[in-house]
C-alpha cells in the first residue's frame, strides 16, 4: 500500500528555511520525508530521510522520484496529483521480482570465487591481513581480495588455484581462524554458509582394536560431519598411535574436547580429541575468535563434569602439535 500525505510543517532548517515544502510519502508503513536543500524560493531537490526498512524495500528508486524538483508549495492539487502518480509507481519496484538463471554458470570451483569470514572477536589490520593472505596461498597467477561487510571475497585466476585453497582449509591468518567456502551459483554472498569448517582432528585414547572405520564415523558425529578418515599404505587407521579423521566443525559452536569410553569392566577411559590448526582458541567457553583472557561468553558448563573419572576443562590438549609430523 502506498499513500502521499503532507506532514506537518517542520522546524526552520539551519539553511534557514522554515518547514513550509514538505513531501511524505508512506511506502507500506514507512515514512519518507523530503528536506528542502535549497531555500528561497522553489525547492531545487530534496534529500530523503526514511527508516531502514523502507530503504532495503525501495532502494534508490526513491531518491530518483523525489529528486523531481517536487514543488508542494502551498498544496497544490496538480503537484500532489503528480506526486501521487510517481510514487505509485514505486509500488511496482516493491513486487518480487523473478529473474532468469544462467544455465552456463560454471561450477563453484570454476566461478573462481571463494567467499570467507574471519572469525575474530576483534578486527584486524586489513593491509596485514591482505599481505599475510598473498604470502601465504601463493596464488600462481593472480588473486583480487575484496569485502563486502564482514566477507571477504577472493577472486582466483585458476581452479587449480581454487582448488588448492580449499583443499588446504583449515587456515587461519595472524592466528584468527578463517572460515572459507565456494559460492554457490543460487546463493548470495551473505548466503554462503559459512558455519562450517573442516579440521583435520587426531583421536587420542583408543586401544588398537577400537580404531575401526565404523567407529570413526561413530566418534566423528560427536565432532560435525565426516568428510575423510587417513589410512596409511597399508591401508591402516591409527598406525600413528591415533586416528586422524577430517571433519566438517561447527565453528558457531563450542568444539567437543573429547568423550568417554566404555572399557570392559564397568569402568570408562578418556578420548581425547585434538585440532589440528587450532590457534585463536578460548579455554573458557570452547569457541573459536578470541582468547580466555577476553572471554564474553559463559563457561563451558562441562568443564565441572566429571567424565571418565577426571573433571575435563578445556586445555591445551585439545591443540594438536606439529611436532614431529
Ligand atoms: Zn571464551
Amino acid at each position: 500500500m502506498i499513500k502521499w500525505f503532507m506532514l506537518p510543517k517542520l522546524p526552520a532548517t539551519p539553511l534557514g528555511g522554515g518547514g513550509e515544502v514538505v513531501v511524505g510519502v508512506c511506502v507500506e508503513g514507512g515514512v519518507v520525508v523530503g528536506v528542502p536543500d535549497s531555500v528561497g524560493g522553489e525547492v531545487m531537490k530534496c534529500k530523503v530521510a526514511f527508516d531502514n526498512e523502507v530503504l532495503k524495500k525501495v532502494g534508490m528508486q526513491v531518491h530518483s522520484l523525489l529528486n523531481l524538483n517536487p514543488i508542494m508549495q502551498g498544496h497544490n492539487l496538480h503537484d500532489i496529483n503528480e506526486l501521487i502518480d510517481k510514487t505509485n509507481r514505486l509500488k511496482c519496484s516493491l513486487e518480487p521480482l523473478i529473474l532468469e538463471s544462467d544455465p552456463d554458470i560454471p561450477d563453484p570451483i570454476h566461478n573462481l570465487i571463494l567467499v570467507g569470514k574471519i572469525i575474530n572477536d576483534k578486527p584486524l589490520n586489513k593491509a596485514g591481513v591482505k599481505k599475510t593472505i598473498l604470502k601465504a596461498w601463493n596464488p600462481s597467477s593472480g588473486l583480487k581480495i575484496s569485502e563486502i561487510e564482514d566477507r571477504i571475497l577472493f577472486t582466483f585466476k585458476t581452479s587449480q588455484d581454487v582448488q588448492r585453497i580449499l583443499d588446504r582449509r583449515p587456515w587461519s591468518i595472524k592466528g584468527a581462524h578463517l572460515a572459507l567456502q565456494s559460492w554457490p551459483p543460487d546463493k548470495t554472498i551473505h548466503e554462503v554458509s559459512l558455519q562450517y569448517s573442516p579440521f583435520w582432528v587426531r583421536i587420542y585414547g583408543l586401544p588398537p582394536n577400537k580404531m575401526t572405520k565404523k567407529n570413526a564415523e561413530i566418534i566423528s558425529s560427536r565432532i560435525g560431519n565426516l568428510l575423510e578418515i587417513e589410512e596409511d599404505s597399508q591401508g591402516r587407521i591409527g598406525g600413528r598411535g591415533f586416528m586422524r579423521l577430517k571433519v566438517d566443525v561447527n565453528i558457531e559452536s563450542n568444539f567437543p574436547k573429547g568423550l568417554a569410553l566404555k572399557r570392559e569392566g564397568d569402568t570408562e577411559s578418556w578420548v581425547q580429541f585434538r585440532y589440528e590448526k587450532l590457534h585463536d582458541f578460548c579455554f573458557g567457553c570452547g569457541f573459536l575468535g578470541h582468547i580466555k583472557k577476553w572471554c564474553h561468553r559463559p563457561k563451558d558448563p562441562s568443564a565441572s563434569w566429571e567424565m571418565a573419572g577426571e573433571i575435563r576443562p578445556y586445555n591445551p590438549m585439545i591443540r594438536a602439535s606439529y611436532e614431529g609430523i
